[in-house]
Order: C-alpha cells, then structure tokens, then sequence
C-alpha cells in the first residue's frame, strides 16, 4: 500500500460547508428537493426533472417508464463499452441489454454495425404484414457520452430511423457540457446525470432525470410515487459517508481510503442490487451552489485537457479517441489510447507508485463482463474490446494543477 499524497482518477469536490448546506437542506425538507428540481429546469431549458439516488436509479426508472409506454418492446441499444451500471439498470428494470460496438477512435456507436442491428430487427418477422413497431423489440437506445465527450445523437436518430425508439442520453458523466448549442442531456427524447462521487459535481450520491416529453414524464411520475424515501438512518449514514469524503477526497489523504480494499474504492463491480429512493433534502441541500460548483470544476477541467492535449502531441504512440475540433472541452477524465500493452502495463505501474491517478477506466467491455458475458457473442466487439486494453485515463479534476500535469506528461514520455 502506498502511503503518501495519491489522485484519485476523478473527483467533484465536497466541502464541509456543503455538508452543513445538506444539514439546512434537512430543515427546509421537500421544499429544498423542489428548489433544486426547479433550478435544474432552469438551467437545462426543460419542462420536467426528477431527483433520485444515483444515475443507475434514474436510468432504471426511466427504462420502467418507457416498458410502460411499449410493453411489448424489451430490447436496449447500449454502448459495448460503457460504465457496468447500464447493463445493470437494464436488468433490473426486467428488460434485455443489445450491444452495438463502439468506434475506438471517437468511443462513439460502430454506425455500421448500428444500422445493422436495426435492419435486421426490422426484418425478424415473416410475417410482413404486421405493422413495424409490432415486429420491433426495440424499445431505447443510449447514446453515451463517456468522459463527457458528446456522442452524435442526430446521427443515431438518422441510422435507427425508426421515431418511435427512444433516445435515452446517458449523460451520466456530461452535466455542463454542450455539443454545439445543445446541452448534453437534454438532446435525446431523455437525459440522466450521476452526482456521485467521480462525476461533474457530487451530492455523494443522486441522480438527475431531465425531459421535455408530457407523455414521458406522466409515466416516470407513476413510477416514481412507488418508490421509497431514504429513511433518518440512511440519512445518517449518508452524512457520515458524505464527511468522510469531504475529509479523505483531498490528495494529502486519498491513499488512505484507497489502500483498504473493503472499501472497494476504484473497482468496477457489475451489481444489480441497488436502491433506487427518491433524492433526500440532504442531497437537495449539498447542491446548494451546484451551478457556481460546477463552473469552477470545468474551469480547472478544461485548462487541464487543454494543457494535456497541446503536449501529448509530442509523445509517439498515443492517441486522443475523439474528435479534434471538440478537444477544448473540460472533460471529467481525459481518455487516450496507449497501443503497446507492455507499455500501458508500466505507464499505469508508475502511475500507482506515484499516486498520480492514471486508471484504465473500465476493466472490460460490456460483452465480457462475467456475470452476463453468456449472452453475448464477443467477436461482434471488437472495438470495445480493443478500448478495454487500450484506454488510460487522465486525471483532469479540481485537485490536479500545472506540477501534477507535468508529472503525468512525464510518466507518459518516460514510459514510451
Ligand atoms: C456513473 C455512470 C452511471 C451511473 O451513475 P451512478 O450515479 O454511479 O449510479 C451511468 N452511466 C455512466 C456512463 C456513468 O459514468
């Protein structure tokens, strides 16, 4: 175990005064849930929001919302390279997870396997008289900005052409960014952010439902009302969760909480077992401020990646998987492609002895996860397979300045 100052990969900071702001949240109750709600709509140019406990819970209860719309589709359309907690949410709201690949140079959907996929669904029926949405089983697909980098909805609205799939944006890890004038998250027919812990502002854990569909929100609504409140003891046990960040997210002491591996800090776990409760006035009240919190974190994301992107061009052997035009935003992790595994193997060896928060983000892709990997057939994913081996990313959060920059820049030329 290392002992010393230690990054986390990515981190929204929590600061004690935002504990106490979630104590005061607490008093004002349901009416801090409601402010928070309110400011979200404003900000996102939307019609409704809904607040609940993680970005999982929110996808789950939107997945519900849609059966309930088209019960008779059951098939979603994800990423073969995404955060374990999609294909968990999918399973837990009773439906089947569909991969498509992903394209390893912009971590966007493989179009062509994408219009593949809705092709052949379009054409699964003998029966050519039945109506197309009968024959579909296609109920959603997700299009994901993973790190923040904005995955091309308009496009996937084109390939699937089928209107009445619903665009889910899983913009769990987007909240702030925009893709043209559009802001990430309100693009699709619906949108989710995570605030937990590694994400664009943290409420310790929350998550956020946005959408301009009346037919839609009736539906998440109903859902909702059957869903359960955090009791006083979850509460309590939040705030002491949510004091121990404020106290061990800070570099001086991250190593602590990393080294002890009953906390599972920085594992990806495949867990279908979650709770899904509405947002407490707790959360409500720590986001007090989330909309000066979060300029300020993509201020210092953004000098970050843009620091990071103007120097990596000098290291051979690395590549920035997204679109050139787009390399300015402040993306809450910066992900690149280091080719040679030997080489990745001692960049992120390094980066461990040093604490620098270099990660290989998700350990496999979807396909390969071992709990559901029987379904899928792995040669059809190549992309998200090469990701799975390829990726590394780059700590660009509130507590990463120009010396720690300068010290991952270093262990990437040193290493190569
Ligand atoms: C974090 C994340 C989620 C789930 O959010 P939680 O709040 O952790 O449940 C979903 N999708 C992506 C891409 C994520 O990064």
């Amino acid at each position: 175990m290392r002992i010393g100052k230690t990054y986390a990969p990515a981190a929204a900071p929590i600061f004690l005064h935002d504990i106490l702001c979630g104590l005061i949240g607490l008093l004002k109750g349901d009416a801090a849930v409601t402010q928070f709600g309110n400011e979200i709509k404003r900000y996102f140019g939307v019609k409704h929001c809904y607040l609940i406990s993680s970005g999982k819970a929110a996808l789950t209860v939107i997945l519900r919302a849609m059966h309930q719309i088209n019960p008779q589709r059951n098939e979603v359309i994800i990423p073969a390279y995404t955060c374990y907690s999609v294909p968990a949410a999918i399973k837990k709201a009773g439906l089947k997870v569909k991969l498509c690949d992903v394209d390893p140079n912009n971590l966007d959907f493989n179009y062509e396997q994408l219009s593949e996929l809705f092709d052949k669904n379009q054409n699964k029926s003998p029966i050519t008289n039945l109506s197309q949405s009968i024959q579909s089983q296609l109920l959603a697909i997700l299009p994901t900005h993973l790190f923040g980098c904005p995955a091309d909805i308009n496009k996937q609205r084109k390939t699937i052409k089928d209107q009445s799939i619903f665009v889910v944006e899983d913009a769990a890890q987007a909240m702030g960014l925009d893709f043209g004038d559009m802001k990430l998250g309100s693009i699709g027919d619906v949108g989710f952010f995570s605030l937990g812990r590694g994400k664009a502002i943290s409420t310790i854990e929350g998550g956020v439902i946005i959408t301009d569909r009346d037919d839609l929100a009736e539906k998440i609504e109903h859902v909702i009302e059957g869903i359960e409140r955090y009791s006083l003891n979850q509460i309590i046990k939040l705030f002491f969760y949510g004091m121990f960040i404020t106290v061990f997210q800070h570099p001086f002491l991250f190593w602590l909480p990393k080294g002890l591996p009953f906390l599972k800090i920085g594992e990806t776990i495949y867990e279908t077992d979650f709770p899904i409760r509405k947002m407490s006035a707790f959360q409500a009240g720590i986001s007090r401020n989330w909309q000066k919190r979060l300029k300020q974190n993509m201020l210092v994301r953004e000098q970050n990646v843009k620091d990071y992107i103007s120097k990596l061009g000098r290291i051979s052997g690395i590549m920035i998987p997204f679109l050139s035009d787009k390399i300015k935003l402040p993306l809450i992790r910066l992900p690149i492609r280091v080719k040679d595994l030997s080489w990745r193997g001692r960049i992120l060896k390094e980066s461990d002895s040093k604490g620098l928060g270099m990660m290989p983000s998700y350990p496999e892709a979807v396909c390969n996860i071992p709990e559901i990997q029987n379904e899928f057939d792995s040669s059809q994913f190549s992309g998200a397979i090469k990701l799975s081996r390829e990726l590394v990313t780059l700590p660009t959060h509130f507590f990463i300045g120009k010396k720690e920059r300068e010290r991952v820049l270093s262990v990437l030329s040193k290493m190569i």
